[in-house]
């Protein structure tokens, strides 16, 4: 594979794209202007484009391959989502357009908080955290100010299951606590035991993935609930693994009161590549006065010409009301004193958000459920047949929920099978490899995510793959040792590439 440095060849341009344009340097500064013009390939148009589209056959896609990551779910996004969301009317919105100019863009946002909140049986929702791990970041902020605002500064640590993502004790730790670890029980749930005796008058809270990233939903929550309340805790969902439950239980329901959701796993963003996220909040009567602004308010008359400006037009010009005539506007520090502050510029990401919209308005009520239906049959057909083939599953007595773990142990000891020769072979299947080596407590392990958007052909296809890869282990280890063997990078030592990472490119002398 060239560089595209290697293509180049001076003087050779795409002129026609880009017409030369006379520059005028005369407001920088002498100093501060380069000597030399910097060195960038020079080739044509149609080298480009075929340069870049064969870089973009390199990648592995959702579009292209079967994507089984797990905990992260890399599901395919329906393009009327994004399209929607790309409308010009959206896309050309100036974040600093009055409310008056916005209600449409605010209608959307307030229905879109409703409907999450409905969805997770939350009492109100905020939409500004930018990401999964901010969601964490505005959930734990709030769960802090809870109990300072009451007097109560004393509790210092937040509960985290040793199953948990590391962004969990992460975010405990950078509001100031020390994350206490609870271990799992080997069936795969929070350790009751343990967590009794960690709770007391220090705790702040726990934060809990339900079902958690060992892919198995926690059947004691409400007792878990129970200890961690009496204690004067509260309860944190991470929201990571929503797609299993959309529609069926509410975290709300379940005794939470704060919960992010990671709209662009959920909710129909691509997410791959660390692209633009939204880790929305919802919260729990008594975290209300708590949450991050701005949210998206309905504007009453009355407080609008007290406002004077802004909302009355709303009010009275029919073109910019609403059909329900209703009309909305940002809730800030004045409406919410003790809000934990803003987060975000402006209102958070406004085109996750409007896919999410989009999305939740496409499925509806039905919809929603039909993704928790599929996601939980879509894992629990795979790992049923994973086992036929002959896969040690991490936690055989219990059913998936969305996704699984499959455990290398035994054919480690017997084989010298590790998890990353499945998952590195399983490229040249051409299949993304599941997720390896986490979560940390089970050894040599697969978390598998099938996601509910795959059929039943991709997923027998990818058992076959599976089949073939457990066979080879026994007739040609040699193979998977070396494996892959068909994509452009070969096998890479993985500590040399993590400590002695180098992507510079230098031009030949
Ligand atoms: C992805 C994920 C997070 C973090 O979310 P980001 O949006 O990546 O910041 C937290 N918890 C779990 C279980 C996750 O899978």
């Amino acid at each position: 594979m060239e560089l595209i440095f290697e293509l180049s060849s001076p003087g050779r341009g795409a002129a026609a794209q880009h017409p030369p344009v006379a520059a005028d340097l005369s407001a920088i500064p002498e100093a501060l202007r380069r000597k030399e013009p910097p060195r960038l390939p020079e080739v044509s148009e149609l080298q480009a484009v075929r340069h870049y589209t064969r870089l973009s056959r390199l990648n592995f896609s959702i579009d292209t391959q079967f994507y089984p990551l797990g905990s992260c779910t890399m599901k395919y996004n329906p393009r009327a989502c994004n399209k929607l969301a790309m409308l010009p009317e959206f896309l050309g919105r100036h974040p600093l357009a009055p409310e008056s100019h916005s209600q449409g863009y605010l209608a959307c946002l307030y229905e879109l908080q409703e409907m999450l909140r409905d969805v997770t049986g939350m009492a109100a929702v905020s939409l500004t955290p930018m990401a999964g791990a901010q969601g964490e970041f505005a959930g734990v902020a709030m769960i802090r100010a809870y109990h300072h605002a009451r007097g109560d500064t004393a509790r210092r640590e937040i509960l985290v299951p040793d199953a948990a993502h590391g962004t969990n004790p992460a975010t405990a730790t950078m509001l100031g606590y020390v994350a206490r670890e609870i271990p799992t029980d080997a069936q795969g749930d929070v350790d009751i035991e343990k967590l009794k005796a960690a709770v007391g008058p220090q705790t702040a809270g726990i934060m809990l993935t339900n079902p958690s990233t060992l892919g198995v939903f926690e059947r004691r929550i409400k007792e878990i609930a129970g200890i961690v309340h009496t204690a004067g805790g509260l309860l944190y969902y991470d929201g990571a693994n929503l797609n299993a439950i959309l529609g069926k239980v509410r975290p709300g329901d379940m005794g939470f009161d704060v919960i992010h959701m990671n709209l662009h796993k959920t909710f129909s963003t691509p997410h791959g590549g660390g692209g633009p996220g939204a880790g929305a909040v919802g919260v729990s009567e008594r975290l209300r006065p708590f949450m991050p602004i701005p949210v998206v308010g309905v504007a009453d008359g009355r407080e609008n010409r007290e406002k004077g400006d802004l909302g009355s037009l709303a009010s009275n010009d029919s073109r910019f009301s609403t059909p329900d005539s209703r009309s909305y506007r940002w809730l800030d520090e004045n409406d919410l004193p003790q809000s934990i502050g803003r987060l975000s510029a402006f209102m958070g990401n406004a085109g996750v958000l409007m896919r999410a919209y989009v999305y939740a308005r496409l499925l509806g009520r039905e919809g929603m459920h039909r993704v928790a239906e599929f996601a939980a049959l879509n894992a629990n057909y795979l790992s049923a047949r994973l086992k036929a083939v002959g896969f040690d599953l991490a936690y055989p007595t219990r059913r998936a929920s969305h996704e699984f773990i499959i455990t290398l142990k035994k054919q480690k000891q017997e084989l010298d099978l590790t998890a990353t020769d499945v998952a590195k072979r399983l490229l040249d299947h051409g299949y993304h490899a599941p997720t390896v080596y986490f979560p940390l407590l089970v050894p040599e392990c697969l978390l598998i995510e099938p996601t509910e958007t795959e059929d039943l052909q991709t997923l027998d296809a990818f058992v076959d793959a599976m089949t073939s890869i457990w066979n080879e282990a026994r007739s040609d280890m040699p193979k998977l040792k070396g494996a892959p063997w068909t994509l452009p990078v070969r096998r890479l030592d993985d500590v040399r590439c993590a400590r002695q990472l180098d992507l510079r490119w230098q031009p030949a002398p």
